[in-house]
């Protein structure tokens, strides 16, 4: 069933870039299933294009999501939130197992974005050329500008990072539940579903969830 509202809600936000403003309120091939979308003129035109090119709704982008990792001696939960609106971006240890690390509460600083790799989550940096970034020699074909990814860069670059990621969910219940689990692995493939739809969701044009394709990619298929 198609559902479509033109108007004008000042006050309300529209969902795909946060601005306040919304003129469409729809559900139907343009938004994602089962979801109803508050979008911006602009953003609208873009959902009408993306349809157009892929043939499917563009997801809604991704603002939060939680890692669970491993280290030596403990495991720990991180809560990764995007609070664009704000301009800020949020790494904190909600949960801790076993002994050393950081406590819970303590934050990771360094850096605008956060590379999702085989080592950790890795805070970091853009050396300044991120607009000239070209893929095999070619302009990054992608709706937006691909970011550089953590391995793209000298580890100078790199500011706070974590142990590597046992795996990700969209849910703080999931991942509390994962932290509690015996035996927890790098990549654990118990999760790799879990992890699989975050890693998914966040995709290839993200602009402050950076997912490593290279060599520091995670060790799984998604
Ligand atoms: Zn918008």
């Amino acid at each position: 069933m198609t559902f479509i509202l033109k108007g004008d809600w000042p006050d309300a936000e529209c969902m795909d870039c946060e601005k306040k403003g919304v003129a469409f309120r729809h559900w139907g091939p343009l938004a994602p299933a089962g979801v109803k979308v508050l979008n911006c003129g602009e953003c609208w035109a873009k959902r009408q294009e993306y349809y157009t090119k892929h043939g499917a709704p563009k997801s809604l982008p991704v603002h939060e999501f939680f890692a669970v990792t491993v280290g030596p001696e403990s495991c720990s939960l991180y809560r990764v939130a995007d609070c664009q609106a704000a301009g800020r971006l949020v790494v904190e240890k909600i949960g801790l197992k076993g002994q050393g690390g950081a406590p819970v509460g303590a934050e990771l600083k360094g850096g605008n974005l956060v590379g999702i790799t085989r080592v950790g989550l890795q805070l970091y940096k853009e050396d300044g050329y991120p607009f000239m970034y070209q893929e095999n020699g070619r302009p990054f074909s992608g709706e937006t500008i691909r970011r550089q990814q953590a391995e793209e860069l000298n580890v100078a670059h790199w500011g706070g990072g974590t142990s590597p990621i046992v795996a990700l969910f969209a849910s703080k219940g999931a991942a509390e539940n994962c932290l509690q689990q015996e035996n927890l692995r790098p990549c654990d493939e118990r999760w790799h579903m879990e992890t699989a739809v975050v890693l998914r969701a966040i995709g290839e044009t993200h602009q402050t969830f950076i997912i490593s394709t290279g060599k520091l990619r995670l060790p799984f298929e998604w």
